[in-house]
Order: C-alpha cells, then sequence, then structure tokens
C-alpha cells in the first residue's frame, strides 16, 4: 500500500506522455536557476538613485537611518507610529514631530508604495489588487474571506523561476524580486481599502506570485516591518511562508518565527520530478526532513499544499502513498483542484475523484481539507490578472463579465493558486 503504482504500465507511459511535452524548457530552466543565486536581478534593481524608502525598513534599520543622517533616533518610532497606526504620511498632520524635521523629511526619506492598477472585488468576496512595480512590471494581492479570517495573499517576485509545471506564475520567468516595502505595501493597501468596509486582514500568506524563499531578504525583513509593535503589529503565528522547497532556507522560516507551508504536489519523486524541477536538487526526503525539524523547533504543525491534478496526481492510490509518505510529519494537507488556466497540459480533476481522494485520506487518518477556491470572476488565481493586464489592458476594463461572475457562485470547489 506504501509503494507507489500506476494502475497499468499503459497509464505510466500516458502519465510520460502527458508530462514530456514540455520537458525540455522545464529541464533548461532549472538549470538557469541553480541555488537561486547573482545571475538573478536583485531587489536591488528597484532602489536605484532614490532617497531611501520608509517602507523598506524594521524600526531599528530605521532608527540607524536616521542617526547616520544625524537625526534624533526616536524619530523613528514616531514615524512608525503616525504612518503604520495612524496611517497618514502627511507631515503637517505629524503633531508630535518637530517642525524642523517634517520640512526636512522630503529630503531624507521617500514614502513609496506600489501604485494600485486595479482593485477587483468578487461576487463571493475575494478581492484582487493588481499593482504597477514599475518599468511595466504589474503583481497581484489576493484577498480570500472565509468564515473567521480575512486571509491576505502577498506576491514576493515578478514572475517566478521555479517552473513549476503547473503553475501559470512558473510560466512567466522572474523578473525581479520585490523589495520590503512592496510587500509591505501590498498589505497597506489592502488593510486601507478594508478599512474603509469596516474588515481588517487577519492572516497573511506569502501564495502569490513567485518564491519567497528564492527572495528571503526582503521576505524577512517585510515580516519584521509587518510584526514591529509600533508599527503594524501583526502576529507571526498568522503569517505563513509557502515554498516549492528551497530547504536551506526551511530554516529562516523557523527563526522568523513564522508558520512553514510547503508545496508538495507529489506523492514521490519520480512523479514531483515531473512536476516541480526543483526536486531534483532537493527531493521529498530532504524536504520533508526539514518540515520535521522545523515542526519540532517551532512546536507548529507544517502545512503541505498539495495540487490535484487529473490522472497524475488525484489516485487513490496516490491518496495512501501521500499518507505513508507524511504520516510521520506533523502536517495538515491542503488538497488543492487543480486551477486550469491558458496554455496548461494538465486538467482539473473530477469533483467525485476529489472527494474520493479526500475521503481515503480522512480514512486514513490524515488531517486533511479541501481548499475551497474562490474569486473565478477576477481572475484570482495566482498570475492570471497580471497576464491578462500585461497582454490586453484594455480587456480589463471595466469589471468582469457576468458570465464569468456567474461561474464564480455556481462554483464551490475551484482553488485559488
Ligand atoms: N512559490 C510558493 C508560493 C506561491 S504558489 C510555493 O510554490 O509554495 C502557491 C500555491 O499555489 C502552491 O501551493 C502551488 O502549488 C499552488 N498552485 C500553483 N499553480 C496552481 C494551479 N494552477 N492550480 C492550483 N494550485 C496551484
Ligand atoms: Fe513558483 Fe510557487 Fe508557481 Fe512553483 S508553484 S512556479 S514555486 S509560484
Amino acid at each position: 500500500m506504501s509503494e507507489r503504482q500506476f494502475e497499468t504500465a499503459e497509464d505510466q507511459n500516458s502519465l510520460e506522455a502527458h508530462l514530456a511535452t514540455t520537458a525540455g524548457p522545464v529541464e533548461a530552466s532549472l538549470e538557469a536557476q541553480p541555488g537561486l543565486p547573482e545571475v538573478l536581478p536583485t531587489a536591488k534593481d528597484a532602489k536605484a538613485s532614490v532617497l531611501p524608502n520608509f517602507f523598506d525598513f524594521p524600526l531599528k534599520d530605521l532608527e540607524a537611518v536616521l542617526t547616520g543622517l544625524g537625526k534624533e533616533k526616536f524619530r523613528a518610532r514616531q514615524l512608525f507610529q503616525w504612518v503604520y497606526q495612524k496611517r497618514t504620511h502627511d507631515f503637517d498632520l505629524m503633531t508630535n514631530v518637530s517642525k524642523t524635521f517634517r520640512a526636512e523629511l522630503p529630503g531624507l526619506l521617500e514614502f513609496r508604495l506600489p501604485k494600485v492598477v486595479q482593485e477587483l472585488k468578487s461576487v463571493d468576496g475575494t478581492r484582487k489588487w493588481l499593482f504597477d512595480v514599475g518599468q511595466g512590471m504589474t503583481i497581484e494581492t489576493v484577498l480570500i474571506p472565509s468564515k473567521d479570517r480575512l486571509t491576505l495573499c502577498v506576491s514576493s517576485e515578478v514572475g517566478c523561476n521555479m517552473a513549476c509545471r503547473f503553475c501559470y506564475t512558473g510560466k512567466q520567468k522572474m523578473k525581479r524580486r520585490l523589495t520590503a516595502g512592496e510587500i509591505v505595501g501590498q498589505f497597506v493597501h489592502a488593510q486601507d481599502s478594508l478599512k474603509k468596509d469596516g474588515l481588517r486582514v487577519t492572516n497573511i500568506v506569502f501564495m502569490g506570485m513567485g518564491e519567497p524563499l528564492d527572495n528571503p531578504d526582503e521576505v524577512f525583513k517585510s515580516i519584521k516591518i509587518l510584526h514591529e509593535a509600533d508599527g503594524l503589529g501583526f502576529s507571526r503565528k498568522k503569517i505563513t511562508v509557502s515554498t516549492s522547497g528551497i530547504v536551506p532556507l526551511i530554516p529562516r522560516v523557523t527563526e522568523a518565527g513564522v508558520r512553514l507551508a510547503v508545496s508538495l504536489n507529489a506523492p514521490n519523486d519520480e512523479i514531483r520530478n515531473k512536476v516541480m524541477p526543483i526536486n531534483k536538487r532537493w527531493n521529498t526526503k530532504a524536504l520533508l526532513e526539514a518540515c520535521r525539524v522545523h515542526t519540532e523547533a517551532s512546536k507548529d504543525m507544517v502545512t503541505l499544499e498539495y495540487v490535484l491534478l487529473r490522472d497524475v496526481t488525484d489516485r487513490i492510490e496516490q491518496a495512501r502513498e501521500l499518507y505513508q509518505l507524511t504520516k510521520n510529519i506533523p502536517c495538515k494537507i491542503n488538497l488543492i483542484p487543480f486551477n486550469e488556466h491558458p496554455g496548461t497540459e494538465f486538467l482539473r480533476p473530477h469533483q467525485e475523484q476529489v472527494v474520493k481522494f479526500q475521503n481515503e485520506m480522512i480514512r486514513l487518518g490524515a488531517h486533511v481539507l479541501l481548499r475551497k477556491t474562490m474569486g473565478r470572476d477576477i481572475f484570482a488565481a495566482c498570475g492570471q490578472l497580471t497576464s491578462l493586464y500585461e497582454g490586453r489592458p484594455e480587456k480589463l476594463m471595466p469589471t468582469p463579465s457576468k458570465s464569468l461572475t456567474t461561474k464564480a457562485s455556481a462554483e464551490t470547489t475551484v482553488s485559488l493558486s
């Protein structure tokens, strides 16, 4: 039962054939991103020749910037409170800050947030923002409502180089890593917008565009900023970093005190090698061992994401195999029915197969959840809005078509990626 099995040799061949169509480019792109190194553009590209951006700094770093400029250290705390807690960038309103310092501020710091290009609201409460991060590049942020949560899904990079075969973002090469300020900015905009409706973000997940552990310095800096008591004061335990499996950097998630999610997406190395090229570098054994170490150190469960691809990862034998693979890890498994996108080689699983898979996992004793997908009418799947906008901006104006809206309300199990 614990061994991976294909029903017949023919099944295995059809899987091979199914996956073989794009094997070339996947191999090539894996080679182009070993260890996620210097060849990739860095967040510094976004910082060229401008004043320091206030939103890029945790409190201590901002104190250092200001003292380096000959200013008092306590000004940093005052600015944090005004900007993040009282939400003003208007220096004239900062009444407890000396007039001299207020007059100097525009020459010392910039208060630069990504520009909102579009905000979309779904019939099911999902919201999505499209941000301009300069040089014609856009990113997406999605708010996903559930019974007692409003979870903000933030992006960490423009595009992604991990080349996961089922992922729309993975088809768009990574153009730039985001700065901490651009990550914090996604939250600030979302929170401001929700505030008008008497709501607030309760959870943050790094599950938007990009691989957060391919941009670790800026991602962990943004987490510090989000957590700062004199600023946004967001609880670390309400923040989840999701990774495709950059194993050596998982201890940084533990250190940061945030929750860990891992995109496992396959019940064994053979399939994972094919759908997630990163597995050739760090296989499931190494990945799950890193998860186990994290759970021990953090005393927290890890979330394992598992995308159900029709006839590739959604079979009952694979549910059993997945259970065997993960049964010794304190984890909850999120099943995500594949969200189809233009040009994909995969199919969405049949609903009855999804239920069978979930039931088998439950029968075996796994802690398993089916991720309900929302926001289809606003293209809430990872990377879809951006590509539509970049390709054909006029198509998004004003709001999505009625037919898509209707589909979203009827569809309750599609997955948000
Ligand atoms: N790069 C990180 C976080 C962003 S991807 C990671 O891979 O974990 C967020 C989640 O969306 C991952 O679990 C990924 O497996 C899933 N995903 C990507 N494309 C999808 C699709 N088309 N349908 C369903 N889930 C998808
Ligand atoms: Fe990148 Fe995550 Fe998409 Fe893989 S699933 S290509 S790591 S965004």
